[in-house]
């Protein structure tokens, strides 16, 4: 998508499909650094989860493109197959919450067969917002919405000021450093959140996972 400045920007059915392939190659040749940053913290197990929710996503796109009969896919609609398809195939945690980013997210664009870049910010909030409500945690308490909340909050903020330009990029480097940021924060949410001031120190895996799709989301629609 190079040229994003002034006109309204469209996000397309194709564009979202390209996002998540992206994201399963990218989690899963990351997926031996998130394992380890959950074996500090965690299980052990975060790496392997993703890389097994993205996988599977990318078999349901391709399955679907191979199928004669399926109908046309709109944007909402790949983000509501994918949400049920990490939510069937993720182990942990991650599994549910991933899986209702990309269900509030599909829910914000229902109404919507022609989102702009602005309408899917704003579905991206709607999921963030939901993993909030269903695990009851807030930025600051070490997981994946300290990667998504301010990546989101840079976004809308560079869409209000008009630079709908880099939009994308300003919000990966804002998720980047998001993730980076819980290296000194205690969990207050989730398995790590049991080490209590054992947790301080280490990056959280989820909030990593959070940048690395964020991240493709940016290089994807760059083209
Ligand atoms: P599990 O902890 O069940 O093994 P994963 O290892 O796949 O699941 O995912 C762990 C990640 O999930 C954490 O690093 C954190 O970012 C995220 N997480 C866990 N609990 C919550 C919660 N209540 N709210 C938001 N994110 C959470
Ligand atoms: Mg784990």
């Amino acid at each position: 998508m190079p040229a994003l400045a002034s006109t309204t920007v469209f996000v397309t059915e194709g564009m979202i499909e390209a996002w998540l392939r992206l994201s399963a190659t990218r989690l899963r040749e990351r997926s031996r650094e998130l394992t380890e940053l959950d074996q500090a913290i965690g299980d052990g197990d975060h790496g392997i989860n993703v890389d097994r929710g993205f996988t599977a996503v990318a078999a349901m796109l391709d399955g679907r493109s191979a199928d004669p009969a399926a109908p046309a896919p709109d944007v909402a609609g790949t983000l509501k197959q994918t949400a049920q398809t990490l939510i069937r195939t993720v182990g942990g945690a991650s599994g549910p919450l991933y899986g209702t980013f990309f269900l509030k997210a599909s829910a914000s664009l229902a109404g919507s067969p022609q989102p702009t870049l602005g309408d899917l910010i704003a579905a991206l909030d709607a999921g963030a917002a939901g993993v909030a409500t269903i695990g009851g945690g807030q930025p600051g308490d070490k997981t994946m919405l300290d990667a998504l909340t301010p990546a989101l909050s840079a976004a809308r903020e560079r869409l209000t000021s008009g630079a709908v330009d880099q939009v994308l990029a300003v919000a990966a480097d804002a998720a980047e450093a998001g993730a980076a940021a819980t290296i000194p924060m205690q969990a207050r949410k989730g398995r790590a959140s049991y080490l209590g001031e054992r947790s301080i120190g280490h990056q959280d895996p989820g909030a990593t996972s959070s940048a690395i799709l964020l991240r493709a989301l940016a290089d994807s629609f760059q083209g």
